[in-house]
Protein backbone atom coordinates (compact mmCIF):
# COMPACT_ATOMS: atom_id res chain seq x y z
CA UNK A 1 0.00 0.00 0.00
CA UNK A 2 2.83 2.47 0.56
CA UNK A 3 4.48 4.05 -2.02
CA UNK A 4 6.81 6.93 -1.09
CA UNK A 5 10.18 5.78 -0.37
CA UNK A 6 10.30 8.99 2.60
CA UNK A 7 6.93 6.79 4.85
CA UNK A 8 8.57 3.60 4.28
CA UNK A 9 8.64 2.36 8.50
CA UNK A 10 12.03 0.43 9.37
CA UNK A 11 10.74 -2.35 10.84
CA UNK A 12 7.31 -4.40 10.86
CA UNK A 13 5.37 -4.09 14.15
CA UNK A 14 1.64 -5.86 15.30
CA UNK A 15 -0.71 -4.02 16.87
CA UNK A 16 -2.86 -6.30 19.31
CA UNK A 17 -6.52 -5.27 19.33
CA UNK A 18 -7.55 -7.99 21.47
CA UNK A 19 -4.79 -6.77 23.88
CA UNK A 20 -5.78 -3.50 23.66
CA UNK A 21 -9.23 -3.78 25.15
CA UNK A 22 -8.17 -4.57 28.42
CA UNK A 23 -6.67 -1.07 28.63
CA UNK A 24 -9.13 1.42 29.20
CA UNK A 25 -6.47 4.55 28.30
CA UNK A 26 -3.99 3.50 25.94
CA UNK A 27 -2.35 6.86 25.86
CA UNK A 28 -0.07 6.36 23.07
CA UNK A 29 -0.35 6.17 19.69
CA UNK A 30 1.28 5.83 15.95
CA UNK A 31 0.46 8.40 12.89
CA UNK A 32 1.55 6.68 9.67
CA UNK A 33 2.31 10.55 7.60
CA UNK A 34 1.49 8.80 4.37
CA UNK A 35 -0.16 10.87 2.34
CA UNK A 36 -1.95 7.96 -0.06
CA UNK A 37 -2.95 5.82 2.82
CA UNK A 38 -3.56 8.62 5.33
CA UNK A 39 -5.02 11.52 3.44
CA UNK A 40 -6.19 12.92 7.45
CA UNK A 41 -3.40 11.90 9.80
CA UNK A 42 -5.56 9.30 11.64
CA UNK A 43 -3.92 7.74 14.32
CA UNK A 44 -3.10 4.20 13.55
CA UNK A 45 -5.42 2.51 15.99
CA UNK A 46 -8.23 4.54 13.91
CA UNK A 47 -7.36 3.05 10.88
CA UNK A 48 -7.01 -0.23 12.58
CA UNK A 49 -10.41 -0.43 13.82
CA UNK A 50 -12.68 1.26 10.88
CA UNK A 51 -10.14 -1.09 8.14
CA UNK A 52 -10.35 -4.30 10.16
CA UNK A 53 -12.29 -4.45 13.06
CA UNK A 54 -15.61 -2.59 11.98
CA UNK A 55 -18.29 -4.94 10.82
CA UNK A 56 -18.94 -2.29 8.05
CA UNK A 57 -22.81 -2.12 8.89
CA UNK A 58 -25.11 -1.98 5.94
CA UNK A 59 -27.57 0.67 8.38
CA UNK A 60 -24.86 1.86 10.34
CA UNK A 61 -26.10 3.38 13.51
CA UNK A 62 -22.61 5.22 14.67
CA UNK A 63 -23.05 7.25 11.75
CA UNK A 64 -26.51 8.36 12.17
CA UNK A 65 -26.18 9.15 15.80
CA UNK A 66 -23.33 11.22 15.05
CA UNK A 67 -24.56 14.79 16.20
CA UNK A 68 -21.66 16.46 13.95
CA UNK A 69 -22.10 14.46 10.83
CA UNK A 70 -18.73 14.22 11.14
CA UNK A 71 -18.81 10.22 10.19
CA UNK A 72 -19.79 8.83 6.77
CA UNK A 73 -18.65 5.79 4.47
CA UNK A 74 -16.27 5.62 1.80
CA UNK A 75 -17.07 4.39 -2.02
CA UNK A 76 -15.39 1.16 -0.10
CA UNK A 77 -18.07 0.55 2.70
CA UNK A 78 -15.02 1.91 5.21
CA UNK A 79 -16.37 4.16 7.74
CA UNK A 80 -14.36 7.06 8.08
CA UNK A 81 -14.43 10.07 10.62
CA UNK A 82 -13.64 13.81 9.75
CA UNK A 83 -11.14 15.23 12.57
CA UNK A 84 -12.40 18.96 11.70
CA UNK A 85 -15.93 17.71 12.45
CA UNK A 86 -15.90 15.15 15.34
CA UNK A 87 -16.60 16.79 18.79
CA UNK A 88 -15.49 13.93 20.92
CA UNK A 89 -18.76 13.26 22.22
CA UNK A 90 -18.84 9.46 22.40
CA UNK A 91 -22.24 9.06 21.08
CA UNK A 92 -20.67 6.53 17.97
CA UNK A 93 -19.20 4.73 20.93
CA UNK A 94 -21.99 3.96 22.78
CA UNK A 95 -24.13 2.82 20.27
CA UNK A 96 -21.89 0.46 17.88
CA UNK A 97 -23.50 -2.82 19.08
CA UNK A 98 -20.10 -4.88 19.12
CA UNK A 99 -18.32 -2.56 21.06
CA UNK A 100 -15.83 -1.91 18.15
CA UNK A 101 -14.82 1.31 18.97
CA UNK A 102 -13.07 1.56 22.15
CA UNK A 103 -13.54 4.06 24.64
CA UNK A 104 -10.48 5.94 24.08
CA UNK A 105 -10.19 6.19 20.46
CA UNK A 106 -11.36 9.88 19.57
CA UNK A 107 -9.76 11.59 22.37
CA UNK A 108 -7.57 14.42 22.55
CA UNK A 109 -4.03 13.10 23.54
CA UNK A 110 -1.13 15.32 24.10
CA UNK A 111 1.25 15.61 20.93
CA UNK A 112 3.64 13.71 22.85
CA UNK A 113 2.15 10.60 23.06
CA UNK A 114 1.55 10.89 19.30
CA UNK A 115 4.53 9.09 17.64
CA UNK A 116 5.68 9.28 14.01
CA UNK A 117 6.10 5.53 12.76
CA UNK A 118 8.39 6.69 9.59
CA UNK A 119 10.85 7.24 11.99
CA UNK A 120 12.72 4.53 13.32
CA UNK A 121 13.52 6.45 17.19
CA UNK A 122 10.03 7.39 17.15
CA UNK A 123 8.54 3.65 15.96
CA UNK A 124 10.97 2.39 19.09
CA UNK A 125 9.66 4.63 21.83
CA UNK A 126 5.94 3.81 20.42
CA UNK A 127 6.31 -0.02 21.16
CA UNK A 128 8.11 1.48 24.30
CA UNK A 129 5.54 3.08 25.40
CA UNK A 130 2.99 0.55 24.53
CA UNK A 131 1.65 -1.82 27.72
CA UNK A 132 2.15 -5.09 27.44
CA UNK A 133 3.23 -5.29 24.07
CA UNK A 134 -0.20 -4.54 23.00
CA UNK A 135 2.24 -3.38 20.43
CA UNK A 136 5.03 -4.99 19.24
CA UNK A 137 8.07 -5.34 16.50
CA UNK A 138 6.59 -8.33 13.86
CA UNK A 139 9.06 -9.96 11.59
CA UNK A 140 6.19 -12.96 9.93
CA UNK A 141 3.62 -12.49 7.45
CA UNK A 142 -0.37 -12.13 7.60
CA UNK A 143 -1.36 -15.39 9.30
CA UNK A 144 -5.08 -15.30 9.35
CA UNK A 145 -5.33 -18.85 11.13
CA UNK A 146 -4.07 -16.67 14.23
CA UNK A 147 -5.84 -13.62 13.51
CA UNK A 148 -3.17 -11.73 11.91
CA UNK A 149 -3.72 -9.38 9.23
CA UNK A 150 -2.08 -7.14 7.23
CA UNK A 151 -3.14 -3.39 7.44
CA UNK A 152 -0.03 -1.82 5.34
CA UNK A 153 3.58 -3.82 4.23
CA UNK A 154 4.91 -3.18 7.36
CA UNK A 155 1.54 -2.88 9.95
CA UNK A 156 -0.24 -6.07 11.11
CA UNK A 157 -3.21 -6.06 12.60
CA UNK A 158 -4.33 -9.00 15.59
CA UNK A 159 -7.92 -9.08 16.08
CA UNK A 160 -10.95 -11.55 15.78
CA UNK A 161 -13.20 -11.22 12.37
CA UNK A 162 -16.44 -11.29 12.75
CA UNK A 163 -17.02 -12.58 9.16
CA UNK A 164 -14.68 -16.34 10.36
S1 LIG B 1 -21.86 0.48 14.30
FE1 LIG B 1 -19.84 -0.30 14.89
S2 LIG B 1 -19.48 -2.11 13.60
FE2 LIG B 1 -21.22 -0.96 12.70
S3 LIG B 1 -20.27 0.38 11.13
FE3 LIG B 1 -20.36 1.57 13.04
S4 LIG B 1 -18.38 1.19 14.08
FE4 LIG B 1 -18.61 -0.37 12.49
S1 LIG C 1 -17.36 11.07 18.89
FE1 LIG C 1 -17.17 12.29 16.99
S2 LIG C 1 -17.65 10.85 15.34
FE2 LIG C 1 -18.43 9.96 17.26
S3 LIG C 1 -20.58 10.62 17.40
FE3 LIG C 1 -19.37 12.11 18.55
S4 LIG C 1 -18.89 13.71 17.05
FE4 LIG C 1 -19.57 11.93 15.88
Amino acid sequence: MQSDKQYQMAKKILIDMVKLRDYQECKSDGILKDPEFNTDFKSIRELATFLITCRKCKEAPCISVCPSEALEKSENEIVIRAINLCVRCKSCIAICPFGTLMDDLFEKKDRTNFFDLSDEGELDRFVEASPDQTISFYEGEEDPDHHIYQLTDSILVKDYLWNQ
